[in-house]
């Protein structure tokens, strides 16, 4: 898909927001929602999602739900370094399909890094075990302040 389009409301993080599909809930709040990514591009990947958007991508959002969403963020962000511990921290986000975008809601990922510790691959690695996801998920909740 490229930048211009409509939105789907059949895409899977629609779907999971309006309870149709399951997920691994890190935290939500009035704006925004955390979940684990099933396909995780290292330990404790976390997606964080606009909750009432129907932005495909960043460039369609509208201006006044980013402030909300980038707090989402940084909170999501920091409860995960406190949990995991890691050496850094990818923030991404993509827009298009030649980006790399797979999924058409917008949505930022959180990525811990340690040194030394390859990137898995993007929305292409093997899906997580999901006793394993849940044990994540608990512990950077544990951490939300
Ligand atoms: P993007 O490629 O930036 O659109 O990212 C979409 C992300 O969603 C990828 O990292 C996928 O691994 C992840 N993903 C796809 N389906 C699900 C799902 N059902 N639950 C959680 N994460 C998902």
């Amino acid at each position: 898909m490229s930048l211009d389009g409509t939105y789907d409301d059949g895409n899977i993080f629609a779907k999971i927001l309006r309870g149709e599909a399951p997920s691994v809930r890190v935290f939500e709040d009035e704006h925004v929602f955390a979940f684990m990514d099933v396909f995780p591009q290292a330990k404790g990947h976390t997606l964080v999602i606009p909750k009432h958007s129907t932005a495909r991508n960043l460039l369609e959002e509208e201006p006044e739900r980013l402030a909300s969403l980038i707090l989402g963020v940084q909170r999501v962000t920091r409860a995960v370094r406190a949990a995991l511990n890691p050496d850094g921290v990818v923030v991404t986000q993509f827009n298009g399909a030649v980006s790399g975008q797979t999924v058409y809601h917008l949505h930022f990922h959180i990525i811990p890094r340690w040194d030394g510790q390859p990137l898995g691959r993007h929305a292409g690695g093997g899906m997580a075990d999901m006793e394993e996801l849940k044990a994540v998920a608990a512990q950077i909740a544990a951490k939300i302040s």
